[in-house]
């Protein structure tokens, strides 16, 4: 399947983990990927890889934190491919396991600014070049409706994103669709700290209908899906992506 043929895709944070998934997803199904991540290695070796697999990749460093670095991600995209069909926010950063009450002031800030406040800053650097059937994709979590103690201000940022999706679904209409992904546990660099410990994945495994965890190809499925014309009559929505782990009826 080609849906992406002749496409323009920026995914950020997609050196690895589920944003590098993405990135491959698109890139095999015809899309230019532009890929980016706060280190220039990660960048390198990551459109290496993809490239490797004769995807088109335009890699650029950006920490989606910093706007001339998201600046540079829209304006280098539009100098180098001349517009944006895809764009998919995946950056996300967890700090700190406190109880949200005791999370330190600049945490919460932090939390802010790259789990939510970059989305829209990004979002509003790109927004002039979004042509008609454009489509956004924003990547919060299954901690968005479920709450871990363990990581409840992060979660209470993916529980913003759920927001931010409806309501730039709305404001962005009828030209570009808004959607987002609501991964559940996945093995990754970030999950790290969860998954590494063999007695808390197969609990965790066994929270969801399916027994496993997820991959982060599952991931990477469902964002194609929803930037794709797949899904054209689809917006201000949410896919939760694990394995049927507890999230809303
Ligand atoms: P990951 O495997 O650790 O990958 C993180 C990627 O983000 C790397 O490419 C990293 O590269 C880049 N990155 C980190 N901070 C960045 C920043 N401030 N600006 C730009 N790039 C940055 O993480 P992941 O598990 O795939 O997570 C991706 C997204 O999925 C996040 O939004 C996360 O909340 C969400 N999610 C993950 C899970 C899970 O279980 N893994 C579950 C639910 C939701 P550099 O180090 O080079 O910057």
């Amino acid at each position: 399947m080609k849906r992406f043929e002749g496409k323009v895709a920026i995914v950020t944070a997609s050196t690895q983990g589920i944003g590098f998934s993405i990135a491959e997803r698109l890139g095999l199904e015809g899309a230019s990927v532009v890929i980016s991540s706060r280190r220039q290695k990660n960048v390198d070796e990551a459109a290496h890889k993809l490239r490797s697999k004769g995807i088109d990749v335009f890699a650029v460093v950006c920490h989606v934190s910093n706007p001339q670095q998201r600046n540079d991600l829209i304006q280098q995209t539009i100098q180098k491919y001349g517009k944006i069909d895809v764009i998919v926010s995946n950056a996300a950063a967890n700090p700190s396991n406190d109880p949200i009450l005791q999370t330190p002031d600049s945490v919460l800030d932090k939390l802010w600014e790259i789990n939510v406040k970059a989305t829209i800053l990004l979002l509003k650097d790109a927004a002039p070049h979004l042509h008609k059937g454009s489509s956004v994709v924003i990547i919060s979590s299954i901690a968005g409706y479920n709450l871990p103690a363990a990581m409840a201000m992060y979660g209470v940022t993916k529980t913003a994103l759920l927001g931010l999706c409806k309501a730039l679904a709305d404001e962005m209409s009828p030209n570009t669709r808004v959607n987002c992904v609501a991964p559940g546990f996945v093995p990754t660099r970030f999950a790290e700290f969860i998954t590494s410990n063999e007695t808390l994945r197969n609990e965790l495994a066994e929270k969801t209908m399916l027994g496993r965890l997820g991959t982060t190809e599952d991931m990477a499925a469902a964002a194609a899906f929803l930037a794709s014309d797949d899904a054209s009559y689809i917006t201000g929505e949410t896919i939760v992506v694990a394995g049927g782990m507890p999230s809303r009826l």
